[in-house]
């Protein structure tokens, strides 16, 4: 089975600073729903895992959490594509739970869900802490540039063998060329 573990935030969606409070404030990155579309044309099961703090800082609620993913899964069948699952933490930063990135959390749950190993299995995200979780549980990172991705670039603890691209539609042009 061929599995890959996108981050939302600054990877299919454009990310704000303020947070995505909102089914309005959720607005895809050209190209990539269609880069998932074409994913699942190829034959991935794509699932998103998700840091939502904005819920554990009561920014917004379960219920909006739900809607605003419901225009991603609306949106993205639209564009002929379709996600697998979707795990998010919705706790606050400060919180001690196992699933906030870069806690490998989500993606133990993911493994168990789909009964895989993880081990080479394609995590994409913009910030160092969607790699950091990918990569200790064996994952192999890609950092994309959209979003927080061009300062996460600099980061001298990017993890060894990241490989870099403009953003999903790129990374999906490598994976399925
Ligand atoms: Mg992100
Ligand atoms: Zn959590």
């Amino acid at each position: 089975m061929k599995l890959i573990i996108l981050d939302r935030d600054g990877v299919i969606n454009f990310d704000s600073d303020q947070f995505i409070k909102s089914p309005d404030e959720w607005k895809p990155i050209p190209g990539s729903l269609e880069a998932i579309a074409r994913l699942n044309q190829w034959g991935w099961r794509v699932v998103v895992a998700s840091n939502q703090s904005g819920v554990g800082r009561g920014l917004f609620g379960m219920d909006t959490l739900n809607a605003i993913n419901d225009k991603m899964v609306r949106s993205l069948a639209q564009a002929g594509g379709r996600l697998d699952a979707i795990f998010f933490c919705p706790h606050s930063a400060d919180s001690t739970c196992d699933c906030r990135k870069p806690k490998p959390g989500m993606f133990v749950q993911i493994g168990e869900r789909f009964n895989v190993d993880l081990s080479g299995v394609p995590v994409v995200g913009d910030s160092l802490r969607d790699l950091q979780a990918g990569v200790a549980v064996g994952c192999k990172p890609y950092l994309v540039l959209t979003g927080k991705g061009g300062k996460t670039q600099l980061d001298p603890a990017l993890p060894e063998g990241t490989v870099v691209h403009a953003d999903l539609a790129a990374v999906v042009a490598e994976l399925t060329a």
